[in-house]
Order: C-alpha cells, then sequence, then structure tokens
C-alpha cells in the first residue's frame, strides 16, 4: 500500500534521511512527512489521499498555488519545443526585462538554478569589484549553502565566522563576520559586502526595524562597501519590485529566486550595470552555468511575473494580515502567548509574548518547544505549515474564504488542546 511511511522508509535507503532538502524530513518535529501526490491551488495531497490548506508552498517558490493553469500551460508548450539548449534563447531576455523594468536600479541580471547560486555569485561579483574579502552578514539570515555564507556562531555579539556545517573549512568563513540582526554594524575598509534579508524569513518572520534598511545602506556607502539584499524570498513577493522598492532603499546588489522561477529552478542576481558588467564574458569574475536560464524555468517565471500586478499583492497580503489577525485573536483567547509578525504577504509566529527583533528572539520562540505540537496539530486538522519553528507561512492567490476559515479553525482547536496541557 502506498503511505507516507512506506514511502519515507524507501526514500531512507536510497536518499540520507529520505529527503533532499534537510528541513523536509520534519527531524526538528518529529513524525513521518508526508509525501506529496499532487498539488492543486492552495492544497496539497498526500499520497494516502489526505488533503491540506499548504502554507508551505515549497517555501515561497509557488505565490498562484500548485499547478496553476497560466502556469501549467506555460511549461507544456516550453518543454514541446526542447527543455536546454545551450545557447541563449528570447524567454531570458523576456523575464530579464520584467525583472529589471519591476525592480528600480537593478539593471543588469544574471539567471542562476538555486539562491545558493545567486547569493554565492553576488558574493563574489561584490569581491570582484572591490578588491575587498570581506563579507557582514546577519545571525538568522539565511542566503544558502555555499561555503563562505554558512557561517554561524553569530548570536548577540558580532563574531568573525564559524564553520556552520561540518565540511566547510575555517578558511572558508574566515571573512565572513556575523552579526545581530536589526542593528547597523561598524564597517571597515576591508568589508566588501554587506549581505542582509531586508525582511529576514529564516528565523521566523523578523521585520526590518525602522532605519535598519537605511542605516546599512549608509554604512555601505560610507566605508565604500556593497550592499547586497538577498530578495530570494522578498522579491517579488511583498510588492512588485520586492522590498528595495517597498522600503525605499536601493542595494548595489540583489539575490532573487523562489517566487521570480515560477515553482521551477531558478534563481537571479542582479544590480548595478557598472559591477554587473564585470561578470565574464565582459569582465573577469567567473560565473556560468550549463541549466541557467533553462527555457521552462523562464516560460514559468514569466508566466507568474505577468500574473502578479498589483491587485495581486493587494489580494495576498489582505490574506495574511486576516489570517495573522485570526491566529492572534484565537491564541489570546486561548491564553497561549504568540506574536504573529506580518510583511505584506508573509506571516511568521513566534511563541512567546515578547517581539522578536533578531536571532536570539527567534531562538527563544523555539525554544519553547511549542512548534512541533502545533505542527502537527494542524497537520492532523488538514493544515500544512513548515516542519520547523524557523519557518514562514505563505498564503498563495489560491488560498480562499474558505481555507481561511477553516486554517483558523483548526488553530482555534490546536491552542486549545496546546494551552489544556502546559
Ligand atoms: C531559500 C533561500 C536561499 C537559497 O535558495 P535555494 O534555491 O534554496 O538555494 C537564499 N536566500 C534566501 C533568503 C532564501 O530564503
Amino acid at each position: 500500500m502506498s503511505t507516507n511511511r512506506s514511502w519515507y522508509e524507501r526514500a531512507s535507503v536510497v536518499s540520507p534521511g529520505g529527503v533532499n532538502s534537510p528541513v523536509r524530513a520534519f527531524k526538528s518535529v518529529g513524525g513521518t512527512p508526508y509525501f506529496v501526490e499532487r498539488g492543486q491551488g492552495a492544497h496539497v495531497f498526500d499520497v494516502e489521499g489526505n488533503r491540506y490548506i499548504d502554507y508551505v508552498q515549497s517555501y515561497g517558490a509557488s505565490v498562484l498555488g500548485h499547478a496553476h493553469p497560466r502556469v501549467v500551460e506555460a511549461v507544456q508548450r516550453a518543454a514541446a519545443k526542447g527543455t536546454t539548449f545551450g545557447a541563449p534563447t528570447p524567454g531570458e531576455v523576456l523575464l530579464a526585462e520584467e525583472i529589471c523594468s519591476r525592480v528600480p536600479g537593478c539593471d543588469v541580471v544574471r539567471l542562476v538554478s538555486s539562491g545558493t547560486e545567486a547569493a554565492m555569485s553576488a558574493v563574489r561579483v561584490a569581491r570582484g569589484a572591490t578588491g575587498r574579502d570581506r563579507v557582514v552578514v546577519f545571525a538568522g539570515c539565511y542566503h544558502g549553502h555555499s561555503d563562505g555564507l554558512l557561517a554561524g556562531g553569530g548570536s548577540g555579539v558580532a563574531t568573525l565566522g564559524l564553520p556552520a556545517s561540518a565540511g566547510v573549512t575555517r578558511a572558508a568563513v574566515a571573512e565572513t563576520v556575523v552579526v545581530p540582526y536589526n542593528v547597523v554594524p561598524e564597517l571597515g575598509p576591508e568589508v566588501a559586502a554587506v549581505v542582509v534579508e531586508p525582511v529576514a524569513a529564516n528565523m521566523g518572520l523578523v521585520p526590518p526595524a525602522p532605519g535598519f534598511l537605511e542605516g546599512l545602506r549608509e554604512a555601505c556607502t560610507r566605508a565604500g562597501a556593497l550592499l547586497v539584499f538577498d530578495e530570494v524570498i522578498t522579491g517579488f513577493r511583498v510588492g512588485p519590485g520586492g522590498a528595495s522598492t517597498l522600503f525605499g532603499v536601493t542595494p548595489d546588489l540583489w539575490c532573487f529566486g523562489k517566487t521570480v522561477g515560477g515553482g521551477l529552478p531558478l534563481a537571479a542576481f542582479g544590480g548595478r550595470r557598472d559591477l554587473m558588467e564585470q561578470l565574464a564574458p565582459l569582465g573577469p569574475i567567473y560565473q556560468a552555468g550549463t541549466l541557467s536560464g533553462n527555457p521552462l524555468a523562464t516560460a514559468a517565471g514569466l508566466a507568474v511575473l505577468s500574473a502578479l500586478d498589483e491587485e495581486a499583492y493587494e489580494q495576498l497580503s489582505a490574506y495574511a494580515s486576516r489570517l495573522a489577525t485570526g491566529m492572534e485573536a484565537v491564541c489570546r483567547e486561548a491564553g497561549l502567548a504568540v506574536t504573529v509578525p506580518v510583511a505584506g504577504p508573509l506571516v511568521g509566529i513566534f511563541f512567546g509574548d515578547r517581539p522578536v527583533r533578531d536571532y536570539d528572539g527567534a531562538r527563544a520562540s523555539a525554544a519553547t518547544g511549542l512548534y512541533p505540537g502545533f505542527m502537527h496539530g494542524l497537520l492532523e486538522r488538514g493544515v500544512a505549515i513548515a516542519p520547523g519553528p524557523y519557518e514562514i507561512l505563505f498564503p498563495s492567490l489560491a488560498h480562499d474564504e474558505a481555507d481561511l476559515a477553516s486554517t483558523l479553525e483548526a488553530v482555534a482547536a490546536v491552542v486549545a488542546a496546546l494551552s489544556a496541557r502546559s
């Protein structure tokens, strides 16, 4: 019989931990992951036929909901014409034009296949263009799993990077400095780049404190360092121009991913022309990719972006704010202290009554140990949120009133059970 457990057991024989990306394995919440058989709109269906209202939405890579007809058709049409060539295609030009026209200050982009590649390459451009080595990142932000950006140890105080993973050498992170989020760091003349999630969405949801992004812009300009916005989550998600437009702060370089690929493996990095034109073949900074700008992915990305007009963003944000207000009210009624931060269409959840503004705060919330029970309680009631306390909720354009009502009902039932237990 096809069960989640049987697939997980088979997967665990041939894949490390049964998964191709660690968070999917449910390690931090316990239990067996559901194996998705298909998705439709706001919902996913597992191999046992259970339906979930899906707020994972591929961690933000899906914004129209699953299997949107526009995307399906675009991908089918592209596939019928050949899936990869090793020569440039019109789709790459169209998507690059679309990105540059939506994001003021982003003159030139290069397409890649993952957010990891985008962030890694943006850092290379920053180092190549400035002739400096050091990179400043913020504790709790995530920029993919390239060696130089897998630095940890930063919590509370600024620390020189320590390897955040076995297999990352000390040398690889020796020029990565980790500082607390929402505090503008001092920058020396050795700093090539400050890399930041303009809305942190990989330690739960932590919006930038007023003045933080402006302060970073000023500090970078003063120090001759480049400001890199990692908008892999926020790009084309928090608004048509992403976070830089929303907050009115223009970085030198951007990383995009998730939304922009329309659910296919596509990401991008871009920025000022004088910086980006130092990339090969024009300049000395090397970067390449066999499947970069893949025609299926550009077709999907274009299909999604073309559906994201002002009205779509209003709808997404309205849904997110109603979800947040509803969740907060339901938890308050049950006597469970939570904060539910919102940034446009993004929703987070922290247990505890203190607003979270950095990784220490996010860790304190996770340390309450309430997330696993919350997540599993929702899953049992047909609502899927990410299996980890540092992830966020991604409402899609396919979520509707009925989904919202069912979600809030499920949350009410779960928090009643949780607060009865505590
Ligand atoms: C997901 C993510 C990445 C990495 O993207 P992948 O496509 O998983 O490699 C980088 N930065 C941020 C902010 C992300 O959320």
